[in-house]
């Protein structure tokens, strides 16, 4: 059976709509039969998964349920970049596109997609736009990258085109042309880097015009979380809901796993798409932690062909949650990712992930630009350095490292520098997004 022909019935939307209402237990059985099916065709077709079973005391048909996954052991992205040939479960000839991975920690790596992988994407995407309340109706600008071998952009013009909704393919490398586009074509919602669409509304404002009026009724993000860990919006996202008008909503995602986890009308957490992922949430060892608490997503994303994944340790820091949400969908939430597992600083017993800090600096006056240095210090303990631009000479360097001190309990050293100097570090034509991050630590 070929990869195509196991996963092509699955892509209604209407149906895949009303699984995510039905009771957990349909839930359930419905992705115990896709991971067993996930299961068969790792083990009949991708030679990674062949060999991790041969060398196993475990046999594909042994792992008939979720509570069986810990029977089998992680994949870790170093598998992905030393054994890298050996995930590529179709012939060459059915490969349509090529996917990098953003690099973020670690080398690019090349996903490889079926065309039926592409079908699984679309189908992704226009079930999370449904549920932020996207229709034919809509016209969206995508100033995401659809180019460089990105999956984002792609995916995002694939859902909507199932949709019907007219498609603006903007990209994310041009402010001014986000805002010509936005100013000419009068879009109803805007999809790209919450950051970034920040700056273009204010672009706008300077130009005499109001961005709140100009018709757009949903942002989706990416790339950057919008809402805190309660599911409030973080300053970010409160700004940019203020600047335009509209209703933000936050998404998570990433090119390995092929599946974006985005909010509802509800705004709690990013809904599971149940056909096409199980999540797990483990602590250092492995081992899984309670729904509600913090911990490493390990991703299964369910009917990939091309380069299938099982056990997928992403890296991020997040949590599940299990209750049902008030939008009237049973399917488990994940909150907003609160950092990297790697990027994890530890300073005098305190653990702390650098977007905690980030979000100190974003609500504050004068401070125009940022970046983190991290350098072991002693055993256990790092030494944060945090670059701050600012033009104001009001902004004092102890001001801003009191104002972080009171948020993560965590005094780092603050430097001031000019606005400039922030972006000749930060912007780097190699990276999607600006590079504010370093890490210096000795490994
Ligand atoms: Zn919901």
């Amino acid at each position: 059976m070929s990869g195509d022909s196991l996963i092509s019935c699955r892509f209604d939307s209407r149906r895949g709509a009303e699984l995510s209402r039905a009771p957990l237990s349909d839930i359930a059985a419905r992705q115990n039969d896709l991971l067993k099916r996930h299961i068969d065709y790792l083990a009949g077709h991708s030679p990674f998964y062949r060999s991790m079973f041969a060398d196993l005391d475990v046999r594909p048909e042994d792992i008939s349920c979720q509570a069986d996954l810990a029977k089998l052991p992680f994949t870790c992205k170093d598998d992905l970049e030393n054994r890298y040939d050996e995930f590529l479960a179709v012939e060459q000839e059915e490969i349509v596109d090529i996917c990098l991975t953003s690099g973020t920690t670690g080398k690019s790596v090349a996903m490889q997609q079926s065309s039926g992988d592409l079908e699984r994407l679309a189908y992704n995407e226009e079930l999370s736009f449904r549920a932020a309340g996207f229709s034919s109706a809509d016209r969206v600008l995508v100033a995401v990258a659809s180019d460089r071998c990105f999956m984002a952009g792609l995916a995002y013009f694939l859902g909507l085109t199932r949709i019907k909704s007219t498609v603006l393919r903007g990209g994310s490398g041009n402010a001014s042309l986000t805002a010509e586009l936005i100013r000419n074509f009068r879009p109803s919602a805007l999809v790209g880097v919450p950051s970034l669409l920040l700056n273009v509304g204010k672009r706008l404002q300077r130009e005499g015009i109001e961005p709140a009026r100009q018709g757009i009724k949903r942002i989706v993000c990416i790339g950057e979380p919008v809402r805190n860990r309660d599911f409030t919006l973080s300053l970010l996202g409160v700004g940019l809901e203020e600047l335009w008008h509209c209703r933000v909503f936050g998404t998570y995602a990433s090119t390995e796993m092929a599946t974006s986890f985005t909010d509802c009308a509800s705004g709690a957490g990013g809904h599971l798409l149940p056909e096409l992922m199980i999540i797990e949430i483990v602590d250092e060892n492995g081992a899984p932690v309670p729904h509600g608490t913090f911990g490493e997503v390990v991703a299964t994303p369910l009917g990939v062909t091309g380069m299938p994944l099982l056990r997928f340790k992403t890296g991020d820091i997040a949590t599940l949650h299990a209750d049902p949400c008030s939008c009237g969908r049973n399917t488990h939430r994940l909150g907003p990712v609160i950092g990297r597992k790697s990027q994890m600083l530890k300073c005098l017993g305190t653990t702390v992930y650098p977007p905690a800090i980030f979000t100190v600096l974003q609500g504050m006056h004068g401070v125009c630009g940022y970046y983190i240095e991290v350098e072991s210090e002693f055993a256990l303990s790092d030494r944060i350095r945090v670059v701050v631009g600012s033009s104001d000479s009001s902004l004092s360097s102890s001001f801003v490292a009191e104002r972080i001190a009171a948020s993560i309990r965590v005094k780092p050293e603050v430097v001031i520098v000019p606005p400039e100097e922030i972006l000749k570090v930060t912007i780097r034509d190699d990276k999607r997004k600006p590079v504010i991050f370093f890490d210096k630590r000795s490994l």
